[in-house]
C-alpha cells in the first residue's frame, strides 16, 4: 500500500497536484477541505459546525475530522493506497492518523512536503478567489490567517514526519508540470 501525505501550506497546489497523484499511481483521494465543503454544501450539522470556523480560517476542532478520516479509511478497505491533502493539520491529527493506520498495518509511506514563497501562496489565492468562488479565498485577512495557523499548527508536522525519515521537501515554485515531475521522482523512489 502507498499512504501518501501531500503537505504545504495553504497555495501551495495540494489540490492540483494530488489529482495527478491519484491518476499516476491509482489512490483514493482524501481531501478534509473537500469534505467539509461538501458537507457544507449538504447543510448537515457538521457543515454547519464546521462553517464558521472554515470562514474565519481557522482549524475545525481535531475530533470533526478524524472522524471524517476514520470513515473514509473504514469505507476503503481495498484500497491501493491514499492520499491525504489537507489532513494532517496538527499534532493530535497526525497521532490519530498513525493510530488508524497501525490498525491496519499500512503506515504512511512518506509526506511530500511542497514549498513555496509567502507572497506567492498569497498571489495564487487570491487569484484562485477569483474563480473558485471559495470565500475563504476572497479576504487577505483570512488568507493571511490561514497562512499564520499553518506556521503555528501544521509546520510542526515537518519535524514529526522527519524523526520517522519520512518528510521529502519538494519545491514548490514553478510550473504545474515541473512540480508534478518532482513529486513523481521522489514518490518513484518509495514504492
Ligand atoms: P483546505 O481546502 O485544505 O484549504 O481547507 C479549507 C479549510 O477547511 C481550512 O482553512 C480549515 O478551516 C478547514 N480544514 C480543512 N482540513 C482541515 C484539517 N485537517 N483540520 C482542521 N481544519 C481543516
Amino acid at each position: 500500500m502507498l499512504n501518501l501525505i501531500l503537505f504545504g501550506p495553504p497555495g501551495a497546489g495540494k489540490g492540483t497536484q494530488a489529482e495527478f497523484l491519484i491518476e499516476s499511481y491509482q489512490l483514493i483521494h482524501l481531501s478534509t477541505g473537500d469534505l467539509l465543503r461538501s458537507e457544507i454544501a449538504g447543510r448537515t450539522q457538521l457543515g454547519l459546525e464546521a462553517k464558521a470556523f472554515m470562514e474565519k480560517g481557522e482549524l475545525v476542532p481535531d475530533a470533526v475530522v478524524i472522524g471524517m478520516i476514520k470513515s473514509k479509511l473504514e469505507a476503503n478497505q481495498t484500497a491501493r493506497g491514499f492520499i491525504f491533502d489537507g489532513f494532517p493539520r496538527t499534532v493530535e491529527q497526525a497521532d490519530a492518523l498513525d493510530h488508524l493506520l497501525n490498525e491496519n498495518k499500512t503506515p504512511i509511506s512518506g509526506m511530500l512536503s511542497l514549498e513555496v514563497e509567502r507572497e506567492e501562496l498569497i498571489n495564487r489565492l487570491m487569484g484562485r478567489g477569483l474563480v473558485s468562488g471559495r470565500a475563504d479565498d476572497q479576504d487577505q485577512s483570512v488568507i493571511e490567517n490561514r497562512i499564520n495557523v499553518y506556521g503555528q499548527k501544521t509546520a510542526p508536522l515537518i519535524s514529526y514526519y522527519s524523526a520517522q525519515g519520512k518528510h521529502f521537501g519538494i519545491n514548490g515554485m514553478g510550473t504545474i508540470p515541473e512540480i508534478a515531475e518532482r513529486l513523481k521522482e521522489t514518490v518513484d523512489r518509495l514504492i
